[in-house]
C-alpha cells in the first residue's frame, strides 16, 4: 500500500536520492523539477549516465542488426562459412540505410551516412566490432567524457563513410570506421600527454 507520503516523493532521476515529487530543484544536487515526466523516463536514465554510452550503442547495434535479419526475405544466411554465418540480405541492408555512391547519389539517402554505422554484415562482423567498442568506448569515455566520445564515433563513422563513398564503393556497412575513430581519439591521447 502507498501512503500518500511515499507517493509525494519519489528517487531524483539524476543522483538517486529520496526527494519530493514536487519539489522545485533536487536539494542534493540540484537537477530542476526532479518529479517531471520528462526526467522520470528510462531514456533519461540511460543519457544520465555517460558511462552507459557504449552499452546503449550496443544495444541499438544488435537491435539493428536483428531488424536487418527479420527484413531479409528468404531468411538470413545460415552458411558454415563464419564470415557468412547470419547475413542479413543486400536489400534489407539498403532499406535499412546501407550507404555507398548507389544510396547516396541514385537515391539522394545523405541520413544513410549516420544509418550505416549501425548495421552489420553477418555475427562475426557485429560481434567483432561491438568486442572492440566494448574494450575501447570506456577509455575514452574516460580520457574525453561521454558525450564526446558519442561525437568522435559519430563523426568518425559520418566520414569514413563519406570517404568510402566518395572512392567509388557502391554498398557499404559497419561501425569499423566509427571504433577507428575512437582509437584513433585513444592515441592521440596517449601521445599529446605522453603516457602509455
Ligand atoms: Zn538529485
Amino acid at each position: 500500500m502507498n501512503s500518500p507520503r511515499t507517493r509525494n516523493s519519489l528517487l531524483c532521476p539524476n543522483c538517486r536520492r529520496l526527494v519530493s515529487r514536487d519539489a522545485p530543484h533536487c536539494p542534493f544536487c540540484g537537477l530542476k523539477r526532479p518529479g517531471s515526466w520528462l526526467k522520470n523516463n528510462p531514456l533519461f536514465a540511460a543519457f544520465a549516465n555517460e558511462n552507459q554510452f557504449v552499452r546503449i550503442i550496443i544495444c541499438v547495434n544488435i537491435v539493428m542488426f536483428i531488424f536487418s535479419l527479420l527484413f531479409t526475405r528468404h531468411g538470413p544466411s545460415l552458411s558454415l562459412n563464419p564470415f557468412d554465418f547470419l547475413a542479413p540480405g543486400n536489400r534489407s541492408l539498403l532499406i535499412l540505410g546501407a550507404t555507398g555512391t548507389v544510396p547516396i547519389f541514385r537515391l539522394q539517402r545523405w541520413w544513410s551516412l549516420l544509418a550505416a554505422n549501425y548495421l552489420h554484415g553477418s555475427l562475426m562482423h557485429i560481434l567483432f566490432n561491438m568486442v572492440a567498442l566494448w574494450q575501447i568506448g570506456p577509455l575514452v569515455i574516460q580520457e574525453y567524457g561521454g558525450w564526446r566520445m558519442l561525437v568522435i564515433y559519430t563523426l568518425g563513422g559520418v566520414l569514413g563513410f563519406l570517404v568510402s563513398t566518395l572512392a567509388g564503393v557502391p554498398l557499404t556497412i559497419g561501425a569499423s570506421a566509427a571504433i577507428c575513430a575512437l582509437i584513433g581519439a585513444i592515441l592521440y591521447y596517449g601521445k599529446s600527454r605522453g603516457g602509455t
